[in-house]
């Protein structure tokens, strides 16, 4: 389907909207007032390929650490407020590249009135961040008491409208729920309601597992349909893993270039190696930040019914046998190697893409 047309806002050093690439986003979990330890995580997930970093800002201490975070990443800093619209002015002042608020929770309308002029002078986008757990009693009333694809959308829409009408529209805005169906009807019924850039993800989607496949459902249907600028995959667990399967889900819609896509087979009666661990093996050799610019196929096959053709499929594949396997490359038997020396040998291979 045709992608949605947005307008083009400028986060930091990033554009998203417009033709730009759909870019990824992470959030920190690490308290903001200790800048060390963001800046740490910050840094790891750069490396992992997330373009854009959120972080917390409940407290004065946390917006003061804002610039010195700043100053020793790479990536857009993103400052979250909620409730306190003067954490939001001392974020702008310290430096956030973009601010995310809910305009119903942050103070009325002239505190809306004072972050939004603060943004303007700094010239910083503004999200408009609206989620189901905190929709506001009047779009849940005037939709049957109960939060609906409608209610957030409108909810969402007249926020935007109330800040435009200040006179300001570097905007994004996001509806999230944690229920799928329900976010993506909200992503269907504002497609072709505003042309602001549209930041998108299933919220509060659950553990690696859970979250990774509400996450994949959610987003592969919204984005399917042509509509995000930006995603956040959020799970309860390591940040890193955020990007990750951001990144995955980007691929397997052919979203996204780079990085290395890897298929496993699922094991059978026919399995004579220990396939899930080397597969898991395999997995976390990938996503070593120094293959992190590879744009290949992997494969991880347990026998040779299927083996040898993904394999080929591939631009490098393990095939296991009886104890053994094969390392192939491009098509081509390489090695054959013991078990376990599979991964070295797999590993030595990869290490030769490297340099391609
Ligand atoms: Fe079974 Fe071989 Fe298929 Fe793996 S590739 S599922 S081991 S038949």
């Amino acid at each position: 389907m045709e992608r949605m047309k947005t307008r083009e806002v400028a986060i930091g050093t990033k554009k998203i909207g417009g033709n730009n690439p759909i870019l990824i986003q992470s959030m920190c979990n690490t308290f903001t007032s200790d800048a060390d330890a963001t800046v740490r995580q910050i840094l790891a997930l750069e490396e992992a390929g997330c373009d854009i970093i959120r972080v917390a800002v409940p407290d004065e201490q946390a917006a003061d650490a804002l610039g010195s975070i700043k100053s020793r990443i790479h990536i857009p800093l993103v400052a979250d407020i909620h409730f306190d619209h003067r954490l939001a002015i001392r974020s702008i002042e310290n430096g956030a590249d973009k601010i995310r608020i809910n305009p119903g929770n942050i103070g009325g309308e002239k505190a809306l009135e004072a972050v939004v002029e603060a943004a303007a002078a700094k010239g910083i986008p503004i999200r408009v961040g609206v989620n189901s757990g905190s929709l506001e009693k009047k779009y849940l009333e005037a939709y049957g008491g109960r939060v609906t694809a409608q209610g957030l959308v409108e909810s969402a829409l007249e926020k935007a409208e109330l800040i435009a009408a200040m006179g300001y529209d570097r905007l994004v805005i996001s509806i999230k729920s944690s229920n799928v169906a329900l976010c993506i009807r909200a992503h269907e019924l504002i497609r072709n309601r505003t042309d602001i850039p549209l930041h998108v993800g299933i919220t509060e989607a659950g553990t690696l597992k859970e979250g990774s496949i509400k996450s994949a459902a959610g987003l592969g249907a919204i984005l399917s349909r042509g509509i995000g600028d930006t995603v956040r995959v959020s799970l309860t667990g390591d940040v890193l893993e955020e990007v990750r399967t951001a990144q995955l889900i980007l691929r397997s819609l052919g979203l996204m270039e780079g990085g290395i896509e890897m298929v496993s087979c699922p094991t059978c009666g026919r399995t004579s190696i220990d396939l899930v661990r080397l597969a898991d093996q395999v997995y976390e050799l990938i996503h070593q930040p120094e293959y992190r610019h590879l744009n290949i196929r992997v494969a991880c096959m347990g026998c040779v019914v299927n083996g040898p053709g993904e394999a080929r499929e591939a631009d490098l594949g393990i095939c296991g046998g009886r104890g053994e396997g094969l390392i192939i490359r491009k098509g081509q038997i390489v090695k054959k190697v013991r078990e376990e020396l599979l991964l070295s040998a797999f590993k030595e291979e990869l290490d030769g893409f490297k340099t391609l």
